[in-house]
């Protein structure tokens, strides 16, 4: 029995989207911290404030190639000697003299300002300047950054100008929470990997390969996928062994209360204690989550639609926002507003999250749809930006309508 039309799980028992995240998020506890190459460290997750343990720059510094000068100095000046980057001259500057200096090298004791070589008239070994203020062309220590100023704040995801800016701190590493391990778990008799011929009424699996991908970019590591038939043992059995190295484990399919849905069953067989069972969401009726106690730690467990949609939907708008949370980031970071181009039908029961492209506007953001809906309709997940969060009720929400939408990973700019 397919999910999309199931509708044995009963509106009056659905939670809605707000309440399911509460109670995905009420389960989670911070994972601990390690500390992190920056070579590694892109997209993880700082653990505690960071510091600067160092003025930047470090020394006062030529923001241009050209002379340093002493103070009120102007006219013909004879070059003395030069500061080059990464080679400080050792000599004071003497009134009457300039130096040659380079784009970041150390401003020689005695300079007040660098006159840039656009603005000096060079000879043999002398140069003419004009009167320069003082300071000019001069970066001062600790300008940008000032011993102990916080570079980072705990919970800041880092991108590359962060790492970066780590890096031009002096720091090679910084404490990060530990990635989340998920642990894949696709189930059907149907499911064929991706390559192999397909016999009749197969289809080819894509639910592992697309939740890996989610996982990756919510900063958590997928540490095992595997696939099992609908079969009550096959499924205790890998459901037993995700729930041992994991600390998310992401079933798809199966979820259902068909004849050949077994993962529920394997789920309270093996203890795992069920917090919600079915979404006011379309798609995504018959998300379930439930937790684990296990050797002092909380193993959170999902069981995801099968249909790919549905799986995707689900996990970015209840998986996601846990991984996040796990290693002390906003898990809300990807919520904003923007205004429906289309008008888009609503569903009477369930919110309806809805595929959609960014645009943007004089007035923002702006949403429309990717084309059809179903939830077996990859390509439009494919296309989609955003999924504009169009709540349950009568009639349509209009055209020119401001709605929630969830950014979807890895999309933050309009174009
Ligand atoms: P289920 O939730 O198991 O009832 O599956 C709902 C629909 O999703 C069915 O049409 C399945 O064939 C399809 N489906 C389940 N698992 C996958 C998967 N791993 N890849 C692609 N489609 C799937
Ligand atoms: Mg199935």
């Amino acid at each position: 029995m397919g999910s999309p039309s199931c509708e044995d799980v009963r509106v009056a028992t659905l939670i809605s989207t707000d309440e399911a995240r509460r109670r995905v998020l009420a389960s989670v506890q911070a994972l601990t911290a390690e500390p992190v190459a920056l070579e590694a460290a892109l997209g993880r997750v700082v653990a505690e404030d960071v510091h600067s343990r160092a003025d930047m720059p470090p020394f006062d510094s030529s923001a241009m190639d050209g002379f340093a000068v002493g103070p009120g100095e102007e006219g013909e000046l004879a070059i003395a000697g030069e500061s080059r980057a990464g080679s400080p001259s050792a000599d004071r500057l003497r009134p009457g003299l300039a130096m040659a200096i380079s784009t970041g090298a150390a401003v020689p004791e005695g300079a007040s300002a660098v006159v840039p070589v656009e603005r000096a008239e060079v000879s043999e070994h002398a140069v003419r300047v004009p009167a320069t203020p003082e300071g000019d062309n001069i970066r001062r220590r600790g300008e940008a950054l000032r011993h102990g100023d916080v570079l980072l704040r705990r919970g800041a995801q880092l991108g590359p100008a962060a790492v970066g800016v780590l890096a031009s701190a002096g720091l090679s590493e910084v404490l990060c929470a530990r990635r989340p391990r998920v642990a894949i778990l696709a189930t059907g008799d149907e499911l064929v990997p991706p390559g192999q011929a397909l016999e009749p009424g197969q289809i080819w699996s894509s639910n592992p390969l697309a939740l890996a991908g989610q996982v990756t970019l919510a900063g958590g590591e997928t540490v095992s996928s595997e696939t099992v038939a609908d079969d009550p043992g096959a499924t205790r059995s890998a459901l037993g062994q995700a729930l041992e190295s994991a600390d998310v484990v992401c079933v798809s399919g199966g979820v259902s209360v068909g004849p050949h849905d077994h993962v529920k069953g394997a789920l309270a067989h093996l203890g795992v204690s069920e917090s919600f069972w079915g979404v006011a969401l379309k798609p995504g009726k018959p998300t379930w989550f439930g937790t684990l106690e296990r050797g002092g730690r909380t193993v959170l467990a999902y069981g995801l639609p099968g249909n790919p949609v549905s799986a995707m939907v689900t996990f970015q708008l209840f998986v996601r926002p846990a991984l996040r949370a796990l290693q002390g980031a906003d898990p809300g970071a990807a919520r904003t507003t923007a205004v429906l181009d289309e008008p888009v039908r609503r569903v009477l029961t369930r919110e309806h999250a809805v595929r959609c492209v960014l645009r943007s506007a004089q007035d923002g953001l702006h949403v429309y749809p990717t084309g059809p809906q179903g939830s077996h309709v990859l390509s439009s997940m494919s296309a989609a930006e955003a999924l504009a969060m169009i709540a349950a009720g009568e009639g349509t929400a209009n055209a020119g309508e401001r709605v929630p939408v969830e950014l979807l990973t890895g999309v933050w700019c309009p174009r």
